[in-house]
């Protein structure tokens, strides 16, 4: 069902001028929603392209995502938004590998028998490790997780010595020092994550893409966007967003020039919100900012031959500088790829970590160093193209209770919404999630609040529309 058919919405009132501000999926989703429900949408995103995390740049000769993206077959939001644009049918399905580095070796993790033979646990932690994963599989209340530690919650299930040897590293590679104060549903929404995806049918871990990567899915979407009426405005970094005295609200761009909207939605990170509303109260620009994020520091290498045939390799040795070393070209066709591997190297680090400050040359010596460690058949020769992307706030930590601190996605400012990812509680961050928010939200929260002021101002004279 579309999104449309779902809204019960007063069809009496004019269209409202709204401005949503971030272009990212999150962004992108809001204004097709309120674009179908009849709004005026205008698009402001800060870059010179839409996209955000997903969007694509130029590797060598080539153009993919600037991070890696692959879908799974139970993302069913980001299918049916794919289908509505025409381009599920397109998706390609690959059955994938994982790969695991321990103790200086490289483990297939494949499959159960894999699983089995992995010698760096013992066969009763290898036990405890499955029935844990099927624990969490099966929870339903991820409220009550979030009150847990995560790290408390992982002992308790699998045991001391699986802790010590499997999830502590792991936790250590994505979150850093911040797993300390992580809640128990990160490990939750991660584990049901993976599960569903292998329960869509499929007993095997099967991943997907659209040929073109998220450069032809954001294509698209600006297409379908333009033809409903939406305004799409790059190189428009929002400062300030202000409600005036008329009702409207004043958003000043960094370039100066200022535009007015009836109604504002910001998808971009907590704390840049704060900064940019500062008639939020106290409060609410508190909250904002205390919500913490990671960020990422992430090498794209384009190499005249494979790693390895793992679409993702964890890490438990904790020398590695890495999150995970991700093939994508064990998904992607090498042909869409100039026949060139593509690798990715991630490392997720806090928005203050001094890698932050180092320069691509560095960062890139340090990956390239750790590959020649790793493997022992890399080399830097095979190299033919690599660059560095880094993005300070990409995801709001899960720390302890989270939803209950969270500021709602109305604020105190009449016609200025919060719409962005740390929304997400049900689950990681993930495109799938992201549309589910942005739906919800003009469902639940954005088109419901439009009803509520055109009662209170319905005696009001109408105000012209202002050109954008
Ligand atoms: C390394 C990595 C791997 C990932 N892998 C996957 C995956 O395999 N599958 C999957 O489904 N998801 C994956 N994701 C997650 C996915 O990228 C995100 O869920 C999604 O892109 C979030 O979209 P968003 O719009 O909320 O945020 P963003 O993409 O961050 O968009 C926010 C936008 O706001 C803009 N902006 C910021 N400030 C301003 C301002 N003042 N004025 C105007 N615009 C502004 C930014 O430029 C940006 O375009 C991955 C993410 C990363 C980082």
């Amino acid at each position: 069902m579309s999104q449309l058919q779902q809204i019960d919405m007063d069809t009496n009132n004019p269209p409202q001028r709204w401005a949503v501000v971030g272009g990212g999926m999150m962004g992108m989703t809001v204004a097709h929603r309120l674009a179908q429900a009849g709004q005026q949408v205008t698009l402001l995103e800060a870059a010179p392209e839409l996209g955000g995390l997903t969007s694509a740049w130029n590797l060598g000769s080539v153009v993919w995502d600037r991070y890696y993206h692959v879908t799974l077959l139970s993302d069913s939001n980001l299918r049916g938004l794919l289908e509505e644009i025409g381009l599920e049918k397109e998706l390609k399905w690959v059955e994938t590998k994982t790969g695991f580095y321990a103790n200086g070796r490289l483990y297939s993790m494949s499959n159960a028998l894999e699983f089995l033979n992995f010698p760096p646990l013992r066969l009763l932690e290898k036990f405890r490790l499955g029935g844990t994963i099927f624990a969490a599989s099966k929870m339903q209340n991820w409220k009550r997780l979030e009150s847990i530690p995560v790290d408390e919650w992982l002992e308790r299930w699998s045991g001391k010595g699986t802790f010590q040897k499997i999830w502590l590293p792991l936790l250590k590679a994505k979150l850093g020092d911040a797993y300390q104060k992580t809640s128990a549903a990160f490990i939750w929404a991660h584990i049901n994550r993976m599960y569903k995806a292998r329960r869509t049918g499929h007993k095997k871990e099967m991943f997907g893409y659209v040929p073109g990567g998220y450069a032809r899915i954001l294509d698209r979407l600006a297409e379908v966007l333009r033809d409903e009426g939406v305004e799409i405005v790059c190189d428009a970094a929002v400062q300030v967003a202000e409600r005036t005295s008329t009702g409207e609200v004043d958003v000043q761009l960094k370039d100066g020039s200022r535009r007015a909207y009836d109604r504002v939605v910001f998808t971009i990170p907590s704390p840049h919100i704060a900064a940019a509303c500062p008639q939020l109260s106290v409060d609410e620009r508190r909250k904002l900012q205390s919500i913490e994020y990671l960020g990422i520091v992430c090498a794209s290498m384009l190499l005249k031959k494979p790693i390895s045939e793992y679409y993702v390799t964890n890490i438990t040795d904790t020398w590695v500088p890495l999150t995970a070393v991700i093939e994508m070209s064990t998904i992607v066709d090498p042909a869409e790829l100039g026949g060139h591997s593509l690798v990715y190297l991630p490392k997720y680090l806090a928005p203050g970590d001094e890698t932050f400050h180092l320069s691509d040359d560095a960062i890139k010596e340090r990956f390239l160093s750790t590959l020649e460690k790793m493997y022992s058949h890399f080399s830097r020769e095979d190299v033919v193209a690599m660059q560095v992307a880094r993005t300070r706030n990409v995801m709001a930590i899960p720390t302890l209770n989270y939803s209950e601190r969270l500021p709602g996605m109305v604020t105190s400012v009449p016609g200025i919404f919060t719409v962005n990812s740390s929304h997400i509680l049900k689950g990681n961050l993930n495109v799938n999630e992201t549309i589910e928010v942005a739906e919800d939200a003009v469902r639940d929260v954005l088109l419901p609040a439009l009803n509520e002021v055109s009662r209170e101002t319905a005696s009001a004279e109408p105000r012209p529309a202002l050109p954008c």
